[in-house]
């Protein structure tokens, strides 16, 4: 097939280009690199099958046909959303109409990347597909989780108004490899720090929780739902919940740092729990997560000491 892939250059997006042109597939990248990297794709820049269009999907999108598009277009990191909030807002809204219109012109199927976000600070635990969340539509985290809402509702609409044969995937958490060092995510901040002998930085009293999907499940998941006749929002993440204090503990103790904690205030409307409710993705893609915390961990530790 010929697929694109937007947002392609960043962490997961990267992935699943890695394992569309394994699969056989044509694949187009289109990414502005605002938090992408060129390392993510250099290895393909040879490949005969794979383009990249370095281009907003805001402003433009490729006039070609697919059969495929996938839209994980969005800065996703916390620390983004007070930095570029009208960025964020605008890839939500109108990248991905962009794209859905031309999904509708070209009679592609089109995925859009959302999340658990959708579910805000959650009152209900694990979170189903079915619960609507807890948003603040005014808080700092409002920009990244009001576009992902926007996004799905454009998505649906153009499904049931314009015909458009539309998938909706919730990530929650992943990680893994080509993660941006100075992401700001849990995750690659925890691994610098404790690589480097810096404290590491808990927001809060590190009681709140977390539920970490390592990357390669993730994107089994994202094909496998792209490949489905699943219209509905689909989670896709571990069911593995953790206390960011574990999180730190494990990354702890697989670096074998002796790190001190530096206890940093909790930002506004950071979630406390975050479990998804996986029974969809069981039922309907016969998916679950596979790979375990420590395996996953390990990996991501070798990848980060690259940067030492
Ligand atoms: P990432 O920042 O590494 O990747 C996002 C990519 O989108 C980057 O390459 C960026 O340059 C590109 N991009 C952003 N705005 C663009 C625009 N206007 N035009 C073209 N390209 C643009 O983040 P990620 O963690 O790989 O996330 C990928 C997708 O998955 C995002 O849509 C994110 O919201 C969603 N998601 C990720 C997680 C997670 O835990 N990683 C959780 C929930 C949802
Ligand atoms: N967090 C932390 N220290 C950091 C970065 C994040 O304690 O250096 C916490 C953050 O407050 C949140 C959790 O770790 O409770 C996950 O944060 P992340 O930014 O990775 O993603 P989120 O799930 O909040 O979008």
């Amino acid at each position: 097939m010929k697929i694109l892939v937007a947002g392609g250059a960043g962490f997961i997006g990267s992935h699943l280009v890695d394992r569309l042109l394994n699969d056989g597939h044509t694949v187009d990248v289109i990414d502005n690199f605002v938090t992408g990297r060129k390392e993510n794709i250099a290895h393909l820049t040879e490949n005969s099958q794979f383009t990249l269009i370095e281009q907003d999907i805001v402003k433009e999108v490729p006039d070609k046909k697919y059969d495929r598009i996938y839209n994980l277009a969005s800065p996703a990191s916390p620390i983004d959303f007070a930095k570029i909030p009208f960025e964020i807002l605008m890839v939500g809204s109108m990248g991905h109409k962009n794209l859905l219109d031309l999904a509708e012109k070209t009679g592609a199927r089109i995925l859009f990347a959302s999340t658990s976000e959708v579910y805000g600070d959650p009152k209900v635990n694990p979170q189903p597909e079915t619960y609507f969340g807890n948003v603040n539509c005014r808080g700092a985290r409002s920009c990244y989780d009001e576009a992902k809402r926007f996004g799905e509702a454009l998505t649906v609409n153009y499904q049931k108004m314009k015909g458009v044969d539309t998938r909706t995937i919730r990530i929650f958490n992943t990680y893994g490899p080509r993660m941006a060092p100075n992401d700001g995510r849990v995750i690659p901040n925890f691994f610098m720090q404790a690589l480097k002998g810096e404290a590491l930085t808990m927001y809060g009293d590190g009681t709140q929780t977390r539920s970490l999907c390592y990357v390669s499940d993730m994107v089994e998941g994202m094909t496998r739902l792209m490949e489905s006749d699943v219209t509905e929002p689909v989670n896709i993440g571990n069911t593995d919940e953790m206390t960011i204090r574990k999180i730190g503990e494990l990354i702890t103790e697989l670096t074998g740092s002796s790190a001190d904690i530096k206890f940093l205030p909790l930002p506004e409307n950071d979630p406390k729990l975050r479990q998804p409710d996986t029974s969809r993705a069981k039922a309907l893609l016969d998916w679950q997560a596979v790979v375990p915390a420590h395996k996953g961990l390990q990996e991501t530790m070798t990848y980060f000491q690259t940067f030492l």
